[in-house]
């Protein structure tokens, strides 16, 4: 019989980085509660951790549980949970269309899910406990990480813009702000347990401090970053335009771990789209806003979302869109399809676009990015790039290539030389870039390596888990890969 200790459980997430994130909370809460990852076949606790930005969000939760009823059937002791923001959104809806799930919970209390796994189970009920705000910083909670050289940081969760295309202001609430000094004690753990890259995490980094007053908090945090001793790539996602200011850029210039990317949503080129989109910034300031990074900083690389086919949107307005891109030179750019959210202002909006318009609009922007991507990354031909190594790409036997992140955030494959001692994840390689594509850098040439606290962390977690590298391991080329990959990497950001 499986006594409570021993259950199991999986957390399947759906949506962007900050459900990455929440779902390493649930996995650290429920481990920290006694409930062990599953190994293979159904868990004993199935949580879904759902995202209600995504099109169909709801079709493919109810497509999931739907599959699930059967197991239930033969297996009662089966818990399932549903998380994250179609459950705040849904709430009693789930218990109405699937009376088989045991416990629904909210994007501010997801602290509660053991109690509530556990109330159910005993009452025999679903348990539905959703909060309208936030009681404790969901930082506080106990982690379960899924890199050991990366890690996500939240700084802030909420957002007081009210962009009509998006959800997230009346799922996640206002902006709540976490204490700087909580923040940087909590980055200080992460290194000494060999963690070197953070991402700095929340719906819109540049407004970090307006709930407790210090309008200049995000540069100040930039900057105590830059004091941590081990601590070598700070990210952050994702900045808003609006309220994007020039102490931001100086800390970012003036703080040698802080790297050289920003990641800032433009949406539309066209004014007169952002301004249907409640988006108060325009184009010229967004472009100005570049300007001042690339002065600062010369080998800043640029990336951002784009929405095609907004409703009311013109052939003008599309231009308008191509040529601010054109502009900006994007090293990459993750372009969407608008399509519409349930709950949200343009839901509603007349001049909903036809599908045929929007894909032929996309397909040309595509082309444009494209083409600017590549010849960026055709660019920096020549140049060398220093590799965080990746635990998710697995060396090719045949290449002898290994993967990982530049400090550009650049998808890098280079080769480790036969009689080369290869890294472990974690571990910093340099080489020279010799090929590229619109998405990723070859560099086949000057290869080194650096070993770093991240590689010994990666050693000790191998050990832990049972399968212990050879003493002095990775002596050649034959690196261990194929962890799964928790790092922050240019992945596609939530769209702000
Ligand atoms: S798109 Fe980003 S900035 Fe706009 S409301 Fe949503 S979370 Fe806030």
């Amino acid at each position: 019989m499986t006594t409570t200790t021993q259950r199991s459980y999986e957390v399947r997430t759906f949506g962007c980085q900050m459900n990455v994130h929440d779902s390493e909370r649930l996995s650290g809460l429920l481990e920290g509660a006694g409930y062990v990852p599953v190994e293979d076949g159904l868990a004993d606790v199935v949580v879904f951790n759902t995202c209600a930005v995504r099109e169909n969000a709801d079709n493919k939760l109810y497509g999931n549980l739907g599959q699930l009823w059967e197991h239930k059937e033969v297996n009662p002791g089966l818990q399932i949970a549903v998380g994250g923001c179609l459950a705040q959104k849904d709430r009693d809806t789930i218990v109405k269309k699937a009376p088989w799930v045991d416990v629904v919970f909210g994007t501010h209390n997801i602290g509660s899910l053991p109690a509530l796994l556990e109330r159910a189970r005993h009452n025999n009920e679903a348990q539905v406990e959703i909060l309208e705000s936030l009681e404790t910083f969901p930082s506080d909670l106990p982690t379960k990480r899924d890199s050991t050289y990366a890690a996500w940081v939240s700084i802030s969760v909420g957002c007081n813009n009210t962009c009509t295309f998006c959800i997230v202001p009346s799922l996640r609430g206002k902006e709540k702000d976490r204490r700087p000094g909580e923040i940087l004690a909590e980055i200080k753990a992460l290194v000494a347990e060999g963690v070197i890259e953070i991402t700095l995490l929340g719906q819109n980094v540049n407004t970090y401090g307006v709930e407790f007053g210090d309008k200049g908090a995000f540069a100040k945090l930039l900057r105590a970053c830059g004091e941590i001793e081990g601590l070598e790539r700070v990210r952050f996602t994702s900045p808003h335009p609006a309220a994007f200011t020039d102490d931001v850029i100086d800390a970012m210039a003036e703080t040698p771990n802080v790297m050289p990317t920003l990641h800032m949503p433009l949406q539309s080129g066209s004014d007169r789209i952002l301004k249907e989109m409640r988006r108060s910034y325009r184009s010229d300031k967004y472009l100005g806003i570049l300007d001042r990074v690339r002065a600062a900083i010369p080998d800043a690389t640029i990336t951002t979302d784009l929405i095609v086919g907004f409703p009311g949107e013109t052939e003008e307005d599309f231009l308008e869109t191509m040529r601010v891109v054109e502009e900006a030179r994007f090293g990459a750019t993750y372009t969407f399809q608008y399509s519409k959210r349930p709950g949200t202002p343009a839901a509603t909006l007349p001049d909903q676009l036809p599908k045929a318009v929007v894909q032929e609009r996309y397909e040309r922007l595509l082309e444009l990015v494209n083409r600017i991507s590549l010849e960026e990354n055709q660019a920096l031909i020549g140049k060398t790039v220093e590799v965080l190594v990746s635990n998710g790409g697995r060396k090719d036997d045949a290449t002898h290539r290994m993967s990982g992140r530049g400090r550009d955030n650049r998808l890098v494959h280079f080769e480790v030389p036969a009689d080369s001692l290869a890294p472990r994840p974690g571990d910093l390689v340099t080489a020279t870039i010799t090929e590229a594509g619109p998405y990723h850098l070859i560099a086949d040439a000057g290869y080194s390596m650096r070993r770093t606290i991240a590689g010994d962390a990666w050693d000790r977690a191998e050990a832990a888990s049972c399968a212990v590298p050879a003493p002095g391991a990775a002596a050649t080329t034959g690196a261990k890969t194929g962890v799964s990959l928790g790092l922050p990497s240019l992945g596609k950001p939530h769209s702000h």
